[in-house]
């Protein structure tokens, strides 16, 4: 496996793949790997004949007070994983590679913005985040040239943002999903979940509860759907968490109707300072 932290190098390697007509596979992460994002890896190498990993903590997608700064960096342990798990090449640029304009320099960074999607649930608590997520992975696309890019249900709104951009300015990469892999008491895995305590941990299964709480309502045809998000984030509070959102939208993210079909239930939640975020999928 090669590590590479150059936008010339990875040219050069992806060139020299595709002229031997192998196809690339791609998985862009922020690193401090688990187990969900090494699924990724595995449906990139079942899809693919190469794959690379890019790990990039992406400043333009954190607001300010964000934890860009604290977001833990894992690069050799990360690497580590990743050559057990078969991946091919880890790309690692550092930010200024990324983002080499310097001020005063007469022209900034080229940013991505897809309205309307951008600026509800998770948009609406990150301003700007959407913006920076959709910028950095078109670059990432332009500098990787993938024939198929693998991403995680688990940020479903980010999945959604991708696939728009991905269509509307015509890249020519196929968008690849995959389910969120969970801890055995229900919670998703996710790099923030190093921020919390054993204890904590348990208690985040909660999220996830509540979640299959609001699936078994509305299987039992209960289709208020403020009165079952309020009553779950009376509960999560009750249990400790600071609620910032449960949301139940159609699979578009629209407002569902009563007799919507395929529905996503949202979730955004602080336990203590760490902001985590879980979906479910249900089909009535
Ligand atoms: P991140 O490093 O958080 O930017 O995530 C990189 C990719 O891994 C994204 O496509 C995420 O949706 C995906 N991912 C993160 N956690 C999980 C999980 N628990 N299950 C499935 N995919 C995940």
């Amino acid at each position: 496996m090669q590590i590479i932290h150059t936008i010339s190098e990875i040219r050069r390697l992806v060139a020299a793949y595709k002229q031997e007509g192998k196809t690339i596979g791609f998985v862009p992460t922020m690193g401090n790997l688990h187990q969900g994002h090494l699924e990724l890896v595995k449906m990139a190498l079942s899809k693919s004949d190469i794959v690379i990993c890019s790990i990039f903590v992406n400043p333009l997608q954190f607001g300010e007070g964000e934890d860009f700064e604290q977001y833990p960096r894992t690069l050799d342990k990360d690497a580590q994983k990743l050559k057990l798990a078969g991946c091919h090449i880890v790309f690692a640029p550092a930010v200024d590679e990324m983002y080499p304009h310097s001020k005063g320099s007469g022209c900034d960074q080229s940013q991505i913005i897809i309205p309307d999607i951008s600026d509800i649930l998770e948009g609406a608590a990150r301003p700007g985040h959407f913006t920076g997520v959709a910028t950095v992975v078109a670059k990432l696309f332009n500098m990787v040239q993938p024939d198929k890019a693998v991403f995680g249900i688990k940020d479903y709104q980010q999945l959604q943002v991708i696939k728009c951009f991905v269509q509307d300015l015509c890249f020519p990469v196929e968008i690849l999903s995959h389910s969120i892999v969970r801890e055995s008491n229900g919670l998703a895995m996710s790099s923030r979940n190093a921020f919390l305590s054993a204890e904590q941990k348990q208690q985040a299964a909660a999220i996830y509860q509540a979640l299959k709480h609001i699936e078994s309502q509305i299987h039992k045809g209960i289709r208020d759907y403020a009165a079952l998000q309020q009553q779950a984030e009376k509960q999560l509070n009750i249990q400790g968490f600071r609620t910032d959102y449960i949301s139940i939208r159609d699979v578009d993210l629209n407002m569902p109707e009563t007799e919507s079909k395929k529905l996503v239930i949202l979730a955004a939640v602080y336990l203590g300072n760490t902001r985590l975020i879980d979906n479910l999928q249900i089909s009535t």
